[in-house]
């Protein structure tokens, strides 16, 4: 087999590049973490990165994160070859193709309203609103964390086809049936992805899920504190992987 080069840490080899698919995270992984979900900034070097490796990586290089598809069409325009938005509720598996989206239930009326409500009783907080969900963001008020969760999880409770999950300072409330890893799972399935072994990185609850499902495919994922640090540190990485 040929040279393997050790990761960060040591604890894993990367495949060489012509047998890797990467698969990575954005916010906290790619991205510093901002005060809002619109306050990222993103690197020039890091455009300069990402280019240079989709082309050393055949094009098997994809962004799954919990944003819209569209966000990280306007924060990485033309970059990855393939993208996961809304936590592998919606795939897009070939630049410019049509995203597919996976058949999600809409949450009940009344959880907006709920969530409103919880918004209004806990000042800071933020609402975010997705698709078939919401998120609560408490970064600006963290003692009001574990009210919000209680509060949710007992919406949840009442309906097993959604889940509550933590994210960085937020909770998520969204379906179940799609998650990272079975977006991981779909794009390994399909060209330029297909036979090559996928290594994923991400920083969050919300990305073992796609650890996990990286490595069942006899790849390596990895979680960003334990691997490189912070995102600086995955940026320097991949800015070395791609020299
Ligand atoms: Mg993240």
């Amino acid at each position: 087999m040929a040279a393997f080069a050790a990761l960060p840490g040591d604890a894993v080899l990367l495949p060489p590049l012509e047998r890797t698919a990467l698969l990575l995270d954005l916010d906290g992984t790619l991205l510093d973490i901002a005060p809002t979900p619109g306050d990222v900034v993103v690197p020039p070097d890091l455009v300069q990165t990402l280019g240079r490796l989709r082309g050393a990586l055949g094009d098997a290089l994809a962004i799954i994160t919990g944003r819209p598809i569209e966000q990280v069409d306007a924060l990485l325009p033309g970059l990855p070859y393939a993208v996961a938005g809304e936590h592998g509720g919606v795939i897009r598996h070939v630049p410019d193709a049509p995203a597919e989206r996976v058949v999600l239930p809409d949450p009940p009326a009344c959880w907006l309203a709920e969530a409103e409500r919880l918004v209004s009783e806990h000042p800071g907080v933020l609402l975010e609103r997705k698709r078939h969900g919401f998120v609560l963001h408490y970064r600006a008020v963290p003692q009001f964390g574990e009210a919000l969760h209680a509060a949710l999880a007992a919406l949840v409770e009442a309906e097993p086809r959604f889940v509550l999950m933590a994210a960085r300072k937020a909770w998520e409330v969204r379906p179940g049936g799609a998650d990272k890893g079975t977006a991981v799972t779909a794009l390994m399935r399909r060209p330029p992805f297909l036979g090559r072994l996928p290594v994923f990185i991400g920083d969050d609850v919300t990305d073992e899920d796609a650890i996990r499902a990286a490595r069942a495919a006899g790849g390596a994922g990895m979680l960003v504190p334990e691997q490189f640090g912070d995102a600086a540190g995955v940026r320097a990485w991949l800015a070395r992987t791609a020299a």
